[in-house]
């Protein structure tokens, strides 16, 4: 048992708050931190979704009032992903984040998983908005999860720009580095609101912000899949496309060339999943992730009444 363990800050990576353990501890490596923490030094205490979290739980200090779920919920990227897989896919990642079972994250989850946070390029990134205000509420900075995603450039407080830390980590971690170790800079460079792309960007910003908040939505790949061919045929959708299809094609392009840093990887990362493809497509199309998943869980509660 580990005599103590940081308290979560809001939205904080678990990477983070592992992170600000080893330092506070002074362990050497990232194998010893894992061995303290009573996780598996095979196990990966990755960026995304990080395994083992039970041996974690059991570490820690009489009276704690943390678990796997609640780390898994609060402090990890599932929840971003929850919706689009199917219920035997959740279960699965879920199981093997809380167990130890290392490795049994589905290999062709963990090959989608690298692609979601910054970290797959070596790269961890902050809000300077956020760092100081981090800083006078905290006494310390720390990573926020909403900043790891890869293709999400911006802070949806602050309206600004996210910067790159000097981190270079493999993408299922290999070294615990606390934010306050890997920030310079600290000035903001902020969005401008009248680029159609900010602008479209601030709102899947608040639709990643929605999906972080959401514990029950239906795992119906399916009816995803039928939501936007209904989309495809809404009024609003259609006369959208047909008006500004020159736009939807430039905004399209340019995310995909953030999603890979540069677009020269474009044909790789095409067959891949990435959440925020599809919750651009859902904007794109005049929704918001809220309205769009209302009626998916909607069209799940009938599909079951249906089925009684
Ligand atoms: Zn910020």
């Amino acid at each position: 048992m580990i005599g103590h363990f940081p308290d979560p800050y809001p939205d904080e990576l678990f990477y983070s708050i592992c992170s600000r353990f080893s330092a506070l501890m002074g362990f050497p490596s990232f194998k010893a931190t894992l061995c303290e923490l009573g996780m598996s030094k095979y196990a990966s205490a990755g960026v995304a979704l990080p395994q083992n979290l039970d041996a974690l739980v059991a570490q820690l200090p009489p009276g704690h009032a943390y678990s796997s779920d609640l780390f898994i919920d609060k402090h990890t990227m599932l929840p971003l992903f929850a919706p689009f897989f199917t219920e035997e896919q959740y279960v699965q990642v879920r199981t093997a984040m809380n167990g130890n079972s290392v490795g049994s994250i589905h290999r062709a989850t963990v090959s989608i998983c690298h692609h979601l946070y910054s970290g797959s390029a070596g790269v961890m990134r902050f809000c300077p908005g956020c760092v100081a205000n981090d800083r006078e509420i905290h006494g310390e900075a720390y990573w926020h999860r909403v900043h790891q995603i890869c293709g999400m450039d911006l802070c949806l407080v602050h309206r600004c720009h996210l910067e790159q830390a000097r981190i270079h980590l493999a993408p299922c971690a290999d070294m615990f580095k606390t934010a306050e170790s890997c920030i310079e800079r600290l000035e903001a460079r902020r969005i401008d609101e009248r680029n159609p792309i900010h602008k479209i960007s601030l709102g899947v910003a608040n639709d990643i912000a929605w999906l972080f908040d959401q514990t029950d939505l239906p795992h119906r790949p399916d009816l995803i899949a039928r939501g936007y061919i209904d989309l495809l045929y809404e009024r609003a959708y259609y006369k959208r496309f047909k008006r500004a299809g020159g736009f939807v094609e430039k905004t399209r392009r340019a995310l995909l060339s953030e999603l890979d840093g540069g677009g020269d990887g474009l044909v790789r990362l095409s067959p891949k999943f990435h959440p925020l493809e599809e919750l651009w497509f859902i904007r794109l199309a005049g929704h918001t992730a809220e309205s769009f998943f209302g009626g998916i869980a909607s069209r799940a509660t009938d599909s079951q009444d249906s089925v009684r």
